[in-house]
C-alpha cells in the first residue's frame, strides 16, 4: 500500500488580492514518487508549487482556500525554512545559483538548515558528486561559468544537501538542450529509485516528463482538467494532441 505523502486539497490562490490564479486544485503525491503537474504557459504550475513551499508572500500571493498536508499534517502556515526542516525543498525555475560562488559553495548553502556537523555533510557532497559527476569536475568553477545543463544540476545537488523527501522541481528542462534534459531527468529517476527521494515535477515537456513520471497531472488556466497513471496520460488522444504535438 502506498502511503500519501504530499496532500493538496482544493487549493486557490490569489495574486495581489484580486487575480485568482489557482481555482480549486487537488493533487496528491504517494510517498516514494514522482508526480508531474503538466501545462502551457501561465497553467498555474509555479504557482502551485510556490503554494506548496509557501513562497507566494514575495510574489504577493496568498493561498486563500484548500488545505496542504505533509503526511497528514497541514504545513499550510510552515516558513520555507520549516518545511525545508521537514524534508520540503523547492528547486526554482531558471535555477538559481549563486554566480560568483563554486559548484561545491553553491551545493553547501544547500544544507544551511542542518545541524549535524561537518562529516555528514561531507558524505552528502560526495553523495551528490555521485549522482552528479559532472559537478565533482565543476566542484571548484564559478556557477557562472558553468553551462546550464551543469547550473541545473547544481540546483538539484543543492536541494539534495538538505536531505529531501519531497523536491518540487520547477520546470528543469527550461532552456536545456534535449540530450542535457534526458540526463538531468534520467538522475532524477535515480534519485527516486535509490533514494526514495519523492519529485513534484512542474514540467511544459510533457513527454519526457511522463517517460519517468509515475503520475501526471493537466493544469489548464489554475484547473486540473485531467490526472492519471504517466503511461495513461501518454496514450490519452488529447493530451497526445495538446501537448505531445501528436495529433
Ligand atoms: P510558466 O511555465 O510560464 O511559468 P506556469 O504554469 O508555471 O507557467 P504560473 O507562473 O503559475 O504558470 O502563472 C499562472 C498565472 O498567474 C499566469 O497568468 C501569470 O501571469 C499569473 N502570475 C504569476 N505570478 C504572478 C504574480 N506575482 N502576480 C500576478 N500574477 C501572477
Amino acid at each position: 500500500m502506498t502511503t500519501t505523502l504530499l496532500d493538496v486539497n482544493g487549493i486557490e490562490v490569489i495574486y495581489n488580492h484580486v487575480i485568482l490564479v489557482l481555482k480549486g486544485v487537488s493533487l496528491q503525491v504517494p510517498e516514494g514518487r514522482i508526480v508531474a503537474l503538466l501545462g502551457g504557459n501561465g497553467a498555474g504550475k509555479t504557482t502551485t508549487l510556490r503554494a506548496v513551499s509557501n513562497l507566494l508572500q514575495g510574489e504577493r500571493g496568498a493561498v486563500t482556500k484548500g488545505r496542504i498536508e505533509l503526511r497528514g499534517e497541514r504545513i499550510d502556515n510552515l516558513s520555507p525554512a520549516a518545511l525545508v526542516q521537514r524534508g520540503v525543498v523547492q528547486v526554482m525555475e531558471g535555477r538559481h545559483c549563486f554566480a560568483h560562488l563554486t559548484i561545491e559553495e553553491n551545493l553547501l548553502t544547500g544544507a544551511f538548515s542542518r545541524k549535524d556537523g561537518k562529516a555528514a555533510l561531507r558524505e552528502s557532497l560526495e553523495k551528490v558528486y555521485h549522482y552528479f559527476p559532472r559537478l565533482k569536475t565543476r566542484r571548484s568553477s564559478q556557477a557562472a561559468y558553468t553551462s546550464g545543463g551543469e547550473q541545473q544540476m547544481c540546483a538539484i545537488g543543492r536541494a539534495l544537501m538538505a536531505q529531501p523527501r519531497l523536491v518540487l522541481l520547477d520546470e528543469p528542462s527550461m532552456g536545456l538542450a534535449p540530450q542535457i534534459v534526458e540526463e538531468v531527468f534520467g538522475i532524477v529517476k535515480t534519485l527516486n529509485q535509490q533514494e526514495g527521494v519523492s519529485f513534484l515535477v512542474a514540467e511544459q515537456n510533457t513527454t519526457v516528463a511522463l517517460r519517468v513520471a509515475d503520475h501526471g497531472y493537466i493544469l489548464e488556466s489554475g484547473r486540473v482538467v485531467l490526472d492519471g497513471s504517466a503511461a495513461e496520460l501518454a496514450e490519452n488522444q488529447d493530451v497526445k494532441e495538446f501537448y505531445l504535438g501528436m495529433g
